[in-house]
């Protein structure tokens, strides 16, 4: 074992598809291949998106693959107490500000800094919101390479919504770190949002991991990659298949043979054989 840590961190929003799938068998096959320690995290802090069993099920999804974590798997729901204590110390560190500011008044856009001085004392406080400064936030990723946004483009962003839920980036945040995560492999589809993360991770002096995001398979590979094989809920189908499709995906050139193999020796070949660099930088139907 080295002191590599990877993880994979579903939201029980229903069962694991095969999008997913593949996600988890990057960040598996990462930190195997690497000898290192692979965990799961339940990200259950959202219950208005969440599906009743869908955590059970996921669960059961991974250990039918094979994909076998390492230790007690994590529920984020279990861990608003060490979110308040991240929450009280950017607060202490005069990072957060209320915001009394809506959706509809926001129009999409970055926060404008509205209420960064002090909100308008007629409305009511909405959400907290963490103060992000000026100049860039980049990082070099595994896969994509060099990514940097501007702070004004990324805005003042929210740690606490309207409805009392904790966001999703301070929850991902405090608990990397409280995992002791030192690589971050997961979908492409959060690679902007990691400029976030590190810059929460700068501000409550934690270690910031390295990051590789893979590519997410999307709904226009309906034309290459048949529907009854892809969208199907992953239960349904054949294990193997589900990982030899996956690690083609991956671009890993799976062997044939391993068709008829057990996700075993499937996953066995795959640590062996596992090169990163051979993953698409980006997805091919983009
Ligand atoms: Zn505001």
């Amino acid at each position: 074992m080295t002191n590599y840590i990877g993880r994979f961190a579903p939201s029980p929003s229903g069962p694991l598809h095969f999008g997913s799938a593949v996600a988890a068998l990057a960040s598996y096959l990462q930190a195997r291949s690497q000898s290192g320690r692979w965990i799961v995290r339940i990200e259950d802090i959202d219950p208005p998106r969440e599906q009743p069993g869908a955590s059970d099920a996921i669960l059961n999804t991974l250990t039918t693959l094979g994909l076998l974590w390492d230790a007690e798997v994590t529920y984020q729901s279990q861990r608003s107490r060490t979110y308040d204590d991240a929450l009280e110390r950017l607060h202490a560190a005069r990072l957060t500000f209320a915001c009394c500011c809506t959706r509809k008044e926001l129009a999409g856009g970055p926060y404008p800094g509205t209420c960064r001085d002090g909100h308008d004392a007629a409305k009511s406080a909405r959400t907290l919101r963490v103060r992000i400064g000026h100049g860039e936030i980049a990082f070099d990723d595994l896969i994509q390479g060099r990514v940097s946004l501007n702070r004004q483009s990324i805005g003042d962003f929210v740690l606490r919504r309207a409805d009392g839920l904790y966001a999703y980036h301070l929850a991902v945040v405090v608990d990397d770190a409280a995992s002791g995560v030192t690589e971050v492999v997961r979908g492409v589809d959060l690679v902007e949002s990691t400029t976030q993360q590190i810059f929460l991770q700068n501000v409550l002096g934690y270690p910031t991991p390295r990051y590789a995001h893979v590519p997410i398979v999307l709904d226009e590979f309906g034309a290459k990659l048949s529907k009854q094989t892809f969208a199907a809920p992953i239960d349904a189908m054949r294990p193997s298949s589900v990982l030899f499709n996956a690690l083609t995906f991956l671009g890993q050139n799976p062997l044939v043979e391993l068709v008829d193999a057990s996700p075993e020796e499937i996953l066995d070949w795959a640590v062996r054989n596992w090169q990163i660099r051979l993953v698409a930088k980006q997805s091919k139907a983009s």
